[in-house]
C-alpha cells in the first residue's frame, strides 16, 4: 500500500512538473503559450521559441493559454 502511494505521489509530481513548462514565441506580437513545440500556433513564429515555466509565461510575458493545444 505504501509503495502504491509512493508511485501515485511520484506520478502527481512528474505530471505537475511537465504541466508547468510551456513554449513561448519570443515575439511581442505573440499572445499565447503552448503545451508543445510542434503546435500549429508556433509554426508562424519567426522569432526564437523559448521553453519557460507557465508562471513566467503569464506573469513576465503576459501570455494566455493557446486555444489549439490547450
Ligand atoms: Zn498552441
Amino acid at each position: 500500500m505504501k509503495k502504491l502511494l509512493a508511485i501515485a505521489i511520484a506520478l502527481i509530481i512528474s505530471t505537475a512538473f511537465v504541466a508547468d513548462n510551456v513554449y513561448v514565441c519570443d515575439s511581442k506580437t505573440s499572445v499565447a503559450y503552448h503545451a508543445t513545440k510542434d503546435c500549429k500556433g508556433l509554426n508562424r513564429c519567426t522569432h526564437e521559441i523559448i521553453h519557460i515555466s507557465k508562471t513566467d509565461a503569464v506573469s513576465v510575458y503576459n501570455k494566455r493559454a493557446c486555444k489549439i493545444c490547450y
